[in-house]
């Protein structure tokens, strides 16, 4: 009798993307008259830069022709894509990576649920709440937790991040092995500066834990202080496993280009304390389980650091950092206390109101989507996150009917934030 693997069960069946399409749904059609704008998924609007079709083209008519066709690829990805994203990331802002610690893949999502593979199934995890659920899920299926009580997976040491702690959740309290951070943060739109990213890299140290983190936002940090990579913080190298994208840099979410940076000296330990070198394991379980990203992908992903493509990546970010700070200043003109938005594709808005609630209010009276903040863990509830992906006319708009539908005069609101 075929059984299946009982940490399946163990899942919350996520409700939530299918709870907000029912919802706008629903509200749609009451009011067929209603253009509902939406600002709850994170995925771009804006078409792939002009170098990177180029490139793409290029590659395609290379695949067309017999002398210039291409099979199967390094899984780890080809030379030129990892040598440009080594010397353009990494280098140039003094992080000592090489191209052959670079691994190509066809998404991060994959990359920080399949990483967890490498590790025993009784370490200790540490997960931020909120959080980008891919992480908690696939520690769950991996039988690395307990079940689901009163909202929360047991054995997991959740790394709250709140109003108090300024979303930057303080260090574990008990010793754990292996760390997820994801800066600037999805759900919160919070970042980390230099000096705390160290704490986390000095802790891990300390503890022999590892550090998985998740920087598919760093493109839009402005702020020249604050770290783009990990490995911009002393002694990292050694114990933090970085992942990063193409999908909000360049636009790449549905062409699928993104990486993992596993640095040499990065190291778990067998059961005997022997070493182990993760760059080493993770080689084995990429070119075990995956056959590389498509050539044409790769150059297009190649193009990216052209001088045209880092021009129009730029651009492109820009636009969406313009309507961030449109959402920003609404809201907080709005009276709500509000964080992300700068460095972040992301606005965290606290409602005063549970989140659901302040959903179906902001659908119903100025028929704009966002995402509830419960939907990403239990430190979610009373915020929702609004999302700058869209065009400047839709978000101008949303605004102009988020401002229309809330009442004008302190006091007067029932959503409005009481020290905002
Ligand atoms: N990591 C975070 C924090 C994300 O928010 C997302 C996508 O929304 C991803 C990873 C997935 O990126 P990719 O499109 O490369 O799979």
């Amino acid at each position: 009798m075929i059984t299946i693997n009982e940490n399946y069960l163990k899942l919350q069946a996520s409700y939530l993307f299918a709870d907000i399409a029912r919802r706008v749904a629903a509200c749609e059609e009451k009011h067929p008259e209603k253009d509902v704008i939406k600002l709850g998924i994170g995925d771009v609007t804006r078409a792939l830069p002009a170098a990177c079709i180029t490139a793409f083209h290029k590659a395609i008519d290379e695949m067309a022709d017999d002398a210039t066709f291409r099979g199967y690829g390094p899984e780890q990805g080809y030379d030129f894509l990892r040598k440009a994203i080594a010397e353009h990331d990494f280098q140039s802002r003094g992080a000592a990576i090489d191209a052959d610690e670079i691994f190509i893949s066809d998404g991060a999502k994959c990359d920080s649920g399949n990483i967890q593979e490498l590790f025993a199934r009784d370490i200790t995890i540490a997960i931020p709440d909120p959080v980008y659920p891919v992480y908690v899920d696939t520690n769950v299926m991996a039988g690395r937790t307990g079940g689901f009580v009163d909202g929360r997976y047991r054995k997991i040491v959740y790394l709250d991040s709140t109003k108090e702690n300024g979303f930057l959740p303080a260090l574990p309290q008990q010793p754990v092995d292996l760390i997820y951070l994801c800066f600037p943060n999805n759900p919160t739109g919070s970042v980390i500066t230099k000096e705390e990213l160290q704490k986390w890299v000095d802790y891990a140290r300390r503890e022999k834990a590892l550090i998985l983190y998740d920087a598919a936002y760093e493109s839009f940090i402005s702020d020249p202080d604050l770290p783009h990579s990990i490995y911009e913080i002393d002694g990292a190298r050694e114990v933090a496993i970085e992942f990063r994208s193409f999908s909000k840099t360049a636009g790449f979410t549905g062409t699928r280009c993104a990486f993992t940076v596993v640095p040499k000296e990065s190291t778990a330990w067998d059961r005997n304390g022997n070493s182990q070198s993760l760059h080493a394991l993770w080689n084995r379980r990429h070119s075990t389980k995956f056959n590389g990203v498509s050539y044409p992908v790769q150059r297009a992903a190649e193009a990216v650091y052209s001088a045209e493509g880092q021009q129009q990546c730029r651009e492109r970010i820009n636009f969406y950092r313009k309507n961030a700070e449109l959402i920003l200043s609404t809201m907080e003109n709005l009276g709500f206390a509000c964080v992300g938005g700068i460095n972040s594709p992301y606005i965290w808005v606290e409602g005063g109101m549970d989140s659901w609630e302040f959903f179906d209010l902001l659908l119903d009276r100025a028929g704009v989507v966002c995402t509830p903040g419960a939907g990403f863990g239990s430190c979610g509830e009373g915020f929702i996150r609004i999302s700058s992906f869209n065009s400047h006319d839709k978000v101008t708009a949303a605004m102009a009917r988020i401002r229309a539908a809330l009442p004008a005069e302190p006091g007067e609101s029932p959503v409005r934030h009481t020290d905002g």
